[in-house]
């Protein structure tokens, strides 16, 4: 008897796993932001292994898009360029392509050759001066996604301008979250969230739950939740200008340029939207607070966006839009 004592118990430590899947919360830093998982796995191996292999996956995009690291692929691009093709990898030349698309469904609202005008006004948060309307004059010269030139044959990149700059902050984060969804379900894992820095795809739920409950953030208070939603196989992103911001002279300009006039955005607060995948969530809710409400709205009916939220003025004085596919995300079973 004592000898077949612990091989029980094995046992049923194995069969208790086998019918209770176990929530596995994992939360680290990458890229300057943060990145959680929560993934339902029968063992925890498992769970641990498909993050192990996303981290590095993680990397690879850190080094194919990143605009803080001198030795990205983005960082040649910006360099060489201008003066004639760069061969890229073809994930390269895949997110541009498809950043080009998001430029030409939005009429140029999303554009990835915001790079000069982004950095002019960064400079000019830390010189506490607004700059020259001659200076965002040069730098609109710099920008225009027409302007960049796609080889996929020999997969290469060159600009038609001798400034252009690249910058993927406004749809990079979207497509790290999908390209993280696709290894976890590799793995055999179902149910799970993946959310990097608000930007979010909700695989299935738990069995019996309303969905995966994501939590809006309130734009005028720091790290409150203005509303919540319950989703699942859906990507959710959120642009707004209360985290991150550019201060010039007491005044606070949100980080999101209109590449049509070169000047920050005004008056939304904050734009959600939910949409097929992480990705285009992520372009879209940069794309939209260009926009402003009209446009949005009349753009969400016809491009069959699967919801979006807006919140439209300033701390005093705000209204809430929410398209029908978002309030249906809100709606009791
Ligand atoms: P967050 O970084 O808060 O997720 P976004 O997804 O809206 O916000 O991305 C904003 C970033 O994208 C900016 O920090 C800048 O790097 C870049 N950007 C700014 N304006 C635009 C634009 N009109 N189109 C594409 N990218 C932009
Ligand atoms: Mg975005």
């Amino acid at each position: 008897m004592k000898i077949f004592l612990p091989l029980l118990l094995i046992l049923l430590t194995i069969s208790c796993y086998q019918h209770n899947e176990i929530l596995h919360v994992r939360t680290f830093f990458i890229m300057g932001s943060e990145f959680e998982y929560k993934l339902y796995c029968k063992n925890k191996s498992r769970c641990e292994k498909a993050v192990r292999e996303s981290q590095e996956r993680l990397n690879e995009i850190d080094y194919l898009f990143s605009n803080y690291r001198e030795d990205s692929v983005l960082a040649g691009v910006n360099r060489n360029a201008a003066t004639g093709p760069v061969t890229v990898p073809t994930e390269f030349i895949y997110l541009t392509q498809q950043s080009i698309d998001y430029s030409e469904l939005t009429k140029g609202a999303f554009d990835i050759s915001v790079g000069k005008l982004f950095e002019l006004w960064k400079k000019s948060s830390k010189t506490n001066q607004v700059p020259e309307k001659s200076q965002i004059e040069s730098a609109l010269k710099c920008t225009g996604y027409k302007k960049i030139r796609l080889n996929k044959v020999n997969n290469t990149v060159s600009f038609d301008s001798d400034c252009l700059e690249l910058d993927y902050g406004a749809i990079g984060k979207g497509y790290a979250v999908d390209e993280v969804v696709k290894i976890v379900k590799s793995h055999g894992i179902k149910k799970g969230l993946i959310n990097f820095s608000g930007n979010i795809y909700a695989l299935d739920k738990q069995t019996g739950e309303k969905g995966w409950e994501v939590g809006i953030n309130d734009p005028f208070s720091n790290s409150s939740v203005i509303d919540f939603i319950n989703i699942d196989n859906l990507g959710v992103a959120t642009s707004g200008d209360y985290e991150k911001y550019f201060l010039i002279n007491g005044k606070r300009y949100s980080h999101i340029i209109d590449p049509g006039t070169g000047y920050p955005v005004e008056n939304l607060s904050s734009v959600t939207v939910l949409a097929d995948s992480a990705t285009k969530a992520d372009a879209l809710a940069t794309a939209f607070s260009v926009m402003g409400r009209e446009k949005t709205e009349e753009f969400a009916g016809i491009n069959n966006v699967r919801g979006v939220m807006i919140i439209d003025g300033d701390r005093s004085n705000y209204e809430v839009y929410k398209s029908p596919g978002f309030k249906s995300v809100q709606e009791a079973d």
